[in-house]
C-alpha cells in the first residue's frame, strides 16, 4: 500500500459528494473490481465517515496539532483497521488494510486512515487543510516539499490569483 496516496485520496473522499451508488462508482474510478460491492449502505456509513473526519482536516489547518493528533486516533478507535498481507502478486507481498470480506466503507475508510496517520507521523500534523479560496470548502493534503500548498486545487489556486490581482489593480487606481 501506498500511504502518501491513500491519505490524498482521503481528501478526494472527503470532496466528493455521495448520494448514491453511482456517485460512490464513480469515485472508484480505476478500481472496477469493487463496483459490483458497492451498496446505498456504504454510501451512507462514507457520508457519515466525511463528517467525523473533516474536523482532523480542521484542526491541522488551525495548526491544533493535539486535535490531529486525538481525532485520528479516536477514528482508529472507532474505525478499527484489520491489515492483512496480500499475496494476490507472491512475487509481492504487500499489506492490504482491511479484510477480504471488508465492504467498500471499511476498505475506504481503513485506507484513509492509514493513510492519513502515516502521513502525520512521516510529515508533520500541519500537512492537512482546508481550501483558502472561499467559498470552497474543499480539503486537501498537502505533500509539497516546503508545505506551501493552500488550495484544493489548480482551479481554485487560480481563481484566488485572478481575484487577489484585481483587488491589488484596484486598490492602486486613484480614487
Ligand atoms: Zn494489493
Ligand atoms: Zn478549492
Amino acid at each position: 500500500m501506498d500511504f502518501i496516496r491513500y491519505a490524498e485520496q482521503s481528501a478526494a473522499l472527503l470532496n466528493t459528494e455521495l448520494p448514491d451508488v453511482d456517485a460512490l462508482v464513480a469515485h472508484l474510478a480505476g478500481r472496477e473490481w469493487l463496483h459490483a460491492q458497492a451498496t446505498d449502505r456504504d454510501c451512507m456509513l462514507l457520508r457519515k465517515f466525511q463528517r467525523e473526519l473533516r474536523p482532523v482536516f480542521e484542526a491541522s489547518a488551525a495548526d491544533d496539532q493535539r486535535g490531529v493528533v486525538d481525532g485520528l486516533n479516536d477514528l482508529m478507535v472507532r474505525h478499527p483497521v484489520t491489515p492483512r498481507i496480500s499475496d494476490h502478486d507472491p512475487g509481492d507481498l504487500h499489506l492490504h488494510v482491511a479484510a477480504r470480506s471488508a465492504s467498500v466503507a471499511e476498505l475506504l475508510v481503513g485506507e484513509a486512515l492509514l493513510g492519513l496517520a502515516t502521513l502525520v507521523c512521516d510529515l508533520g500534523p500541519s500537512r492537512l487543510g482546508t481550501c483558502a479560496a472561499s467559498p470552497c470548502t474543499h480539503v486537501y493534503v498537502d505533500t509539497s516539499p516546503n508545505a506551501s500548498r493552500r488550495y484544493c486545487s489548480e482551479r481554485c489556486s487560480s481563481r484566488a490569483n485572478v481575484a487577489a490581482y484585481r483587488a491589488r489593480r484596484k486598490a492602486a487606481q486613484p480614487a
